[in-house]
This record gives structure tokens, sequence and C-alpha cells, in this order.
């Protein structure tokens, strides 16, 4: 291995230790150091996300700290050395810097200004050009970027699969705060769903016994597995407003399921039920379902009314025990 080689290996790891920096914040790692004199003035990573600034790339980073260790815009006698080959931006930067060489990790096929898409260092027409030298410890370099890519892949997948806890119909509505249902506040969701003639009902059935209450907390369709219910709980100024019993892919893969659907009292009449349906619907198309399903019988007016409102259109009947039960779409 000659000198030159070890010495800009040597660099290249020092600028994958700055990629390790962006990979740290979630960043896409890309490392940038600059040396002068043997010496490494300046260090840069990408930040574009933790700064919300598209100038917050690694080489542009590196290059205004550069500038004022030499207290010169003019970079002469450096080397810039980056684990992927710049973009048009920084390609444009290093140019502008008058830096006379670079040397780069991998290549970025799709997007990179220094010999891939264009090549902006090499320009006869530009008053300055720019030493080349590519593939130093390339595969370091594009492995950092690959282990990123494919960590993201199977976060955003595992945040599509049906029961991770990712799924959720939390969120924010303004007055309301709505949690999941779990132990702590188990004792509020059956009170407001065993509670008599003084909760307004939406759903399909009658009125449950706290009996039926606690029984319908734990008894699933067929086909369903315990990870893929959710009770949705309202609160308002620590009142439990609402629940919402709610199956994730079920009957099919793309839908979910409304059991209960249960508004206090004192919330009737205020549009309360159609809200915070609104979110539920909000929550489940970001979750990936495409439709909403619900049972509900034809003899509960106000029921039917209400899903109709929301859209909500039969597809099938079933003969039931207590009438007739309209399989309803939205
Ligand atoms: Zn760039």
């Amino acid at each position: 291995m000659t000198n030159i080689q070890s010495t800009d290996e040597k660099y290249m790891r020092e600028a994958l230790k700055q990629a390790k920096k962006a990979q740290a914040l979630g960043e896409v790692p890309i490392g940038c150091v600059i040396v002068h004199d043997g010496k490494i003035i300046a260090r840069g990573y990408n930040r574009r996300n933790t700064d919300q600034s598209t100038l917050s790339h690694a080489e542009i980073t590196a290059i205004r700290k550069a500038g004022k260790v030499l207290k010169d815009w003019r970079l002469e006698g450096c080397t810039l050395y980056v684990t992927l080959e710049p973009c048009q931006m920084c390609a444009g930067a290093i140019v502008q810097a008058r830096i006379p060489r670079v040397v780069m990790g991998s290549m970025n096929a799709k997007a990179g200004c220094a010999g891939s898409v264009l090549n902006l260092l090499q320009m006869k027409a530009f008053n300055h050009q720019v030493e080349i030298k590519r593939d130093v410890l390339r595969e370091e370099c594009s492995a950092i970027l690959q282990d990123f890519f494919r960590e993201m892949r199977e976060k955003q997948r595992a945040e599509r699969a049906p029961g991770t806890l990712l799924r959720s119909l939390r969120g924010s509505l303004p007055g309301y705060v709505i949690v999941e249902g779990s132990e702590e506040n188990a004792a509020d969701i059956q009170k407001l769903m065993a509670g008599n003639e003084a909760y307004f009902h939406l759903v399909q059935e009658e009125i449950p016994t706290l009996e039926q209450a606690k029984e319908s907390y734990t008894v699933l369709p067929p086909g369903t597995g315990r990870d893929q219910k959710t009770f949705a709980v309202f609160y308002k100024k620590g009142k439990c407003m609402a629940v919402l019993d709610f199956i994730w892919g079920y009957p099919e893969e793309n839908t979910g399921f409304i059991g209960l659907f249960m508004v206090a009292a004192d919330g009737q009449g205020k549009g309360i039920g159609k809200k915070l349906f609104r979110h539920i619907r909000k929550a489940a198309r970001e979750n990936g379902l495409e439709k909403l399903r619900l049972g509900c019988y034809a003899s509960n007016e106000p029921a039917r009314n209400f899903w109709e409102k929301q859209g909500f259109r039969t597809v099938d009947t079933r003969e039931k025990e207590a009438g007739e039960l309209l399989v309803m779409e939205l």
C-alpha cells in the first residue's frame, strides 16, 4: 500500500466517524473531514432533518468551519474527504471554495455530481478543476448507508404490520385526551359501557350490563388476536366521555372493525360522536386501513342514522335472534 493510499484511508476513517454521528441522530449517515497540512481542520456530518435545513450537508458544514480556521473562503491546499459522492450543492461549494482535491468513499449513482449524474468538479468551462480520488474505503462507506436504509425499511414495515404497538388510535383532538384502554382505566371503560339509560348508545346491541361489558372487553371475534383489539378512551377534563372498541385488520387485512361506540349522556347532541369518529377514521387511514366495518341492528334507529350520516352503507344483512343485523361499511 502506498503512503498516499494509507493516508487517504486514515482520513476517510475520520469521515466515517462523522457519518456515525449523523446515524446516531437518525440522519442519513454521511460524514466529511477537511485536511490541511496533514491536520484535520474541519469536520461535518449530515444534519438535514435535525437542523431542518437542506444546507446542513456534511461537506457544507465542514467547508464553513474550514474557512473560519484558515480565515479565508479559499480553501487552498486542502483535501476534502467525504463518505459519499457530493451532491450538486456540495460539489458547487467545493469548486467555489477552490478545494484542490476531493477523496470519496462510495458513489451515488442517482444524485452524485462528481462523476455519476454530472461531474461538476471537473467541468472545463469553470475556472477551477478538482483532482478526484474515488473508492477509498468504499465498502465501509456504502455498508453504513445500506445498513441505515435497511433498518429504516424494517422500521417502516414494523409500523405497518398488524398488532404492533405502533398501531394506535391515540392522537390529539381539541379538548380531548385519547388514550388506549388498559388495566389502569378499565374501570372507567366498564362504567361507561355498563351505564344504563344515562348513556346514549351508538352501536348495534342493547346497552350491556357490567358483566357483559367485561365479557366484551375480553371476547374477540373468531380469527382475531388479543393484540388486534384496541379500546380508544376519550377523556375530557378528566372525565371519560366515550369509548370505542376497535379491531385492526378484521375481517380482512385492509379493514378495521368498530365494535362498541359509546358516548356519555352529557355528550349527547353536541356533535361529539361525529368528532370522535372522524378521529378514528383518520387514525385508521394513517395506519393503512382502507375500509371500516360494523354491525348495527336495523331496529336501532339512532345508531343506524348516525352511521349513515358518517357515510356507512349496508353491504349485507344477517338474521340474528335479536332481529335483523345490518353489516355496514365505509
Ligand atoms: Zn451535499
